[in-house]
């Protein structure tokens, strides 16, 4: 590792699409906006001394902290290394470049389709529906991505729309971002009233953290709004721990599930948070337990300030078979890592 310069500015993300003033907007809304932006209060509220954290001034200016004071309230007082802690402080080890690290290791650059429409994979188009997220994780592979200039709602989804509507071999659109759902729910339903004059689409995906950082988002109207889509949806859930779960999570879960969805979660392999068997076994069983599925196990993406949550490929391995070796088949995620490229997710 060298030291570098301080990381590139990330743009500041796209605000929430509120529809309401803030006395009477939506109560997730309200939530949202209260999040903990400051490192120092985070480790406040949990009787951390800000000295001994190695936190970074310039890793938050470049990619803000942000976390929901209801996530704040699973990680544990008084341990530096909890595991949801460490997903979300901006720390010194962010500023370093490391080899082999760059601003954009997926590829998301060379596959872009049109304005915030992204295609890798046969079939399939991602459309990056807004910047904006509950949470900013420190390992996050698009946290350098241009969202300013990327971004499907920009022009009232009429490019992005255009884009997947002249390709029929596009059956199924993915809804990712930043988090689709940091969206109201009236935006999403124009986008997606949009896509249903598409005939050739089959399927939607949504890929959403918010359900587990935020669960409030999951509230009637966005119910409603899943329930009378077109498609089959699969819900692709994120969480990387089993104390990312509490009741207000499975709550939402099993909402989500009445709503028709099939809920499927995917992980981060991630350094001083789930490396460990025993961690990712009770992510898996913890996921059956709220009716998700484990999907996909990612090895970590090669942006640049995520190095030290890197797991090696021969101990990710060995980790994958030892929970093979402990679990039920449909509670082992696919270990996968993304190879800008190939035409799918890369086996390990
Ligand atoms: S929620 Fe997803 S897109 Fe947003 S910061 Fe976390 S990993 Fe990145």
């Amino acid at each position: 590792m060298i030291p570098a310069a301080p990381l590139p500015l990330q743009p500041e993300p796209l605000p929430a699409a509120a529809t309401a003033s803030p006395a009477s907007a939506p109560r997730w809304q309200r939530l949202w906006r209260d999040a903990v932006r400051d490192p120092r209060e985070l480790l406040g509220l949990l009787g951390l001394d800000a000295a001994a954290a190695g936190i970074s001034d310039a890793a938050a200016a470049g990619f803000p902290l942000r976390v929901p004071r209801g996530f704040v309230a699973r990680m544990r007082p008084g341990d530096l290394a909890d595991p949801l802690l460490r997903q979300v402080l901006p720390v010194d080890l962010e500023e370093r470049i490391v080899p082999g690290f760059s601003l954009d290791a997926v590829g998301d650059g060379a596959a872009r389709k049109a304005e915030g429409v992204i295609q890798k994979y046969r079939g399939r188009a991602l459309l990056v529906a807004t910047g904006s997220c509950a949470v900013h994780c420190r390992y996050c592979f698009r946290r350098h991505f241009p969202y300013a200039e990327e971004t499907a709602a920009r022009d009232g989804w009429a490019a992005a729309v255009a884009a997947i509507a002249e390709d029929p071999s596009i059956d199924e659109v993915i809804l990712s971002g930043g988090d689709p759902l940091s969206l109201a729910t009236p935006k999403l339903a124009e986008l997606t009233a949009r896509l249903a004059a598409i005939p050739h689409l089959r399927r939607l995906r949504i890929h959403s953290r918010l359900p587990v950082v935020l669960p409030e988002r999951v509230d009637a109207e966005l119910l409603h709004w899943l329930s009378a889509l077109p498609w089959p949806v699969a819900f692709v859930i994120h969480a990387n721990h089993a104390n990312e779960f509490d009741a207000s999570v499975d709550a939402a879960l099993a909402a989500l599930r009445g709503a028709g969805v099939q809920l499927l979660n995917q992980a981060v392999l991630l350094r001083g948070v789930n490396d460990h068997v025993d961690a990712l076994a009770d992510l898996s069983q913890r996921c059956f337990a709220a009716g998700v599925l484990p999907y996909y196990l990612h090895q970590l993406d090669r942006v640049q300030g995520v190095a030290h949550f890197e797991v090696p490929d021969e101990q990710a391995r060995a980790l994958h078979a030892a929970l093979a070796a402990r679990l039920s088949g449909y509670l082992v995620p696919k270990l996968v890592r993304e190879i800008p490229g190939d035409t799918g997710k890369r086996p390990l």
